[in-house]
């Protein structure tokens, strides 16, 4: 394995380059959106220089690994010598499926292609292409430079020898693989999305404030980050994305996402990545602000 074609860069498509081109992988980075690209280069740096600031890492393998990095706008040349596919693309499955016809007929037939899909239906994906057991899940963690887990979704048709391969790059990047079955929102998030989910609700009912429910999680449970937090950061429509997956997946009203979360998203106060969500980022200051709407 050499070249790896990683399609989406934002949150989490400049993280996976970043990691796999650190690691001395080749890494096609592919998106649509040609300022996405722009902007996940200059986020990649910045991250880098920050873990030569915490000599983490050299200066020399900051170079070395901004050298392995190259950005593209067309898929078809992005993925044509891949020996991977990471998709990091939109947390929509109509996007995705049209993604995996178009990379199944451009890429080498012994790619591997895998989705950092959080919630869509691996066997749904695979299910598109003409190469089902070669289609796998490959959930990485937001920041995906700093956080060791990988979940690694068994498609219904994976073949064993794809799952070790996958099980073993993830191993060789500096990640801890953990395998799971594909059923909807995995593991992860199957249990993180109904705890933030709740926290909106406990918020929408007046039980507590932004700050008063972050921080019972935060010291109550010990948690790095509070539940309101975490959603900003992770994005509110990924969030709702991921719950509308489980609540048509799994049949079950307690997975109904909190009519606040709705009204946020389609407001487009979608969190830190746009500057507003159940906090204020537009200071750009370390200080958490909660947002005017909750004050
Ligand atoms: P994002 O909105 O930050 O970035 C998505 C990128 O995909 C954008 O730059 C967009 O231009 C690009 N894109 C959309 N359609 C495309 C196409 N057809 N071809 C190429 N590029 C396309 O989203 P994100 O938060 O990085 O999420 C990406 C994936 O990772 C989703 O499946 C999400 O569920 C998953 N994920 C997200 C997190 C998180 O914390 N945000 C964590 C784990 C997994």
């Amino acid at each position: 394995m050499k070249n790896i074609s990683v399609i989406g860069s934002g949150t989490m498509g400049n993280g996976i380059a970043h990691v796999f081109a650190m690691n001395g992988y080749k890494v096609n980075l592919i998106d649509i959106n040609e300022t996405a690209l722009q902007k996940a280069i200059a986020k990649i740096g910045s991250n880098l220089d920050r873990q030569v600031a915490k000599q983490l890492i050299t200066e020399a393998q900051k170079s070395e690994t901004l050298a392995n990095i190259s950005i593209t706008t067309d898929l078809k040349t992005g993925v044509s010598n891949a020996d991977l596919v990471v998709e990091a693309a939109t947390e929509n499955a109509s996007i995705k499926l049209q993604l995996f016809k178009d990379i199944d007929a451009a890429a080498p037939a012994h790619c591997i292609l895998a989705s950092n899909t959080s919630s869509i239906s691996i066997t749904k994906i695979a299910a598109v292409t003409s190469r089902a057991e070669k289609v796998i899940g490959m959930h990485f963690m937001n920041p995906v430079p700093v956080m060791k887990l990988v979940e690694v979704i068994n498609g219904y048709k994976t073949s064993a020898d794809v799952t070790e391969t996958i099980m073993t790059l993830s191993k060789a990047i500096g990640k801890i693989p953990t395998l799971v079955n594909d059923y909807p929102g995995f593991v992860a998030n199957r249990i993180l999305m109904p705890m933030i989910n709740e926290a909106i609700i406990t918020l929408h009912e007046g039980v507590a404030g932004v700050e008063e429910i972050d921080t019972v999680m935060k010291l109550g449970m010990a948690h790095p980050m509070g539940p309101l937090q975490l959603a900003d950061f992770i994005g509110l429509d990924v969030c709702l994305a991921i719950l509308n997956v489980l609540y048509d997946g799994l049949g079950n009203t307690k997975y109904a996402p909190c009519p606040l979360l709705v009204n946020m998203v389609t407001a487009g106060d979608l969190g830190a990545k746009t500057g507003k969500g159940f906090y204020d980022y537009s200071g750009g200051g370390k200080e958490l602000v909660v947002a005017s709407n909750f004050k």
